[in-house]
């Protein structure tokens, strides 16, 4: 087999992922990345046994069963009464059920655990990417100093606010949902009154859109608390603008004492408007496609944003596997057409906000193996 000449633009949690997949099957690899370094930038990434049995085929499972945290269960609580509405096991449960267990784990401890996983020199930092385009049967990736690299294939696994996207598809119109959310991390002893604290909790509010979530991270040591609700006049897509924690514990005053604790130990936060966007109908065009975010940008209401980016990299891997230069342009359709119909559905669910509000089955998310699906056929849409 040729090997492929592969450039990844992003190396978040998709790029890096994807890159691991590919260089082990053969093909060579370079990631393109904006940041200079990886810093402690973000806070949870929750990884549902679907995520989790992608990074153990990649590698890095035990370094994330080591830094993570295994929530006992999935509990939904009524927002003033604190009645819980369902309960689902999960730790060995979930291993019993989909063979490996939910972890949810600070985004930094994840990203250690990939770029630990890479060869020297697959990881490029401070380069970033200002287009891509069509170089005959391959492509071009542009740097923003003006430089530019040709590639068998080029991957666009920079997020939300993806280029690649824009370079093949034009501008997206993501539409604002009227909400916002809080994200904030808080050292456990502060909580360690609270019951149900190894849980992840959903506390639903009078309005769906009105809910906090909350579950631990680093083995336990610190807790994670994420809370939306309706708001206009902050339309800022972002991970890390700070927020107000006197305006968070305002906002949901009227909830459960056992919610309230919550957000009375929080001493910063972040806070970042919410934006929908359709499925894209299409992902690639020629010999560059797209992967997690760029292509299926979620709200977070399942939970399911890095896992799915997770899921992509793999089925794109497969679909790569023993391909040469002529072969890439149907190896992404294969690719694509696998992975669009979930995606689509998980983004529509997360947008639907009711996922496990009543119980309900997690068995075809959770369930999912990204080693082990059936790639589609060609033309098989
Ligand atoms: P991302 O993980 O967003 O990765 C995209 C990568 O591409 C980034 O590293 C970015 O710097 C890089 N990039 C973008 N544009 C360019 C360019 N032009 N040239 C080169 N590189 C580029 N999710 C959560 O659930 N909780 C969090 O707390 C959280 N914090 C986050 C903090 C940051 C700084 C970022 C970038 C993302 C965060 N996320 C968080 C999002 C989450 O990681 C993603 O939704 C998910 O992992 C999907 O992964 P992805 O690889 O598709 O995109």
């Amino acid at each position: 087999m040729t090997a492929l000449n592969i450039g990844i633009v992003g190396g978040g949690v998709g790029g890096l992922a994807a890159a691991i997949a590919l260089q082990k099957i053969g093909h060579r690899v370079t990631i393109f990345e904006q940041a200079s370094r990886y810093g402690r930038v973000g806070a949870d990434i929750n990884l549902t046994p679907n995520a989790v049995k992608v990074c153990d085929g990649l590698g890095i499972g035990d370094a994330l069963r080591e830094k993570g945290a295994q929530p006992t269960h999935r509990i939904s609580r009524t927002w003033d009464t604190g009645e819980e509405t369902s309960r689902l096991e999960m730790a060995q449960a979930a291993v019993r059920n989909y063979q490996a267990p939910q972890i949810t784990i600070h985004r930094a401890d994840l990203l250690e655990a990939l770029t630990g996983r890479l060869p020297d020199g697959v990881l490029t930092l401070e380069k970033r990417v200002a287009t891509v385009g069509a170089q005959g049967n391959g492509a071009f990736v542009r740097f923003a100093d003006g430089s530019q690299q040709g590639f068998d294939l080029a991957i666009g696994a920079d997020g939300i606010h993806s280029v690649v996207r824009s370079a093949l598809f034009g501008q997206d119109h993501p539409e604002f949902t009227g909400l916002v959310s809080f994200r904030a991390t808080v050292a456990r002893d502060k909580l360690a009154q609270l019951p149900n604290i190894d849980a992840f909790t959903k506390w639903w509010g009078p309005d769906p859109a009105i809910q906090i979530v909350t579950f631990p991270l680093n083995r336990g040591r610190e807790q994670f608390i994420f809370a939306t609700t309706a708001q206009d006049g902050w339309r800022e897509e972002s991970w890390t603008l700070p927020g107000d924690v006197h305006e968070l514990r305002q906002i949901y005053k009227d909830f459960h004492p056992e919610a309230r604790a919550l957000l009375d130990a929080c001493t910063e936060v972040t806070k970042s408007a919410l934006y929908v966007r359709e499925p894209m109908p299409r992902w690639s065009q020629g010999a560059i496609t797209l992967l997690g975010d760029a292509c299926h940008p979620m709200v977070p209401f399942m939970a399911q944003g890095a896992c799915m980016a997770l899921e992509d990299a793999v089925v794109l891997s497969r679909a790569l596997d023993g391909v040469a230069a002529g072969g890439v342009a149907q190896a992404l359709e294969r690719y694509e057409n696998t992975r669009k119909e979930r995606t689509a559905k998980v983004q529509r669910g997360s947008r639907g906000n009711e996922w496990l509000k009543q119980g309900g089955n997690a068995d075809w998310v959770y369930g999912y193996d990204a080693w082990q699906v059936p790639l589609a056929a060609l033309g098989q849409a």
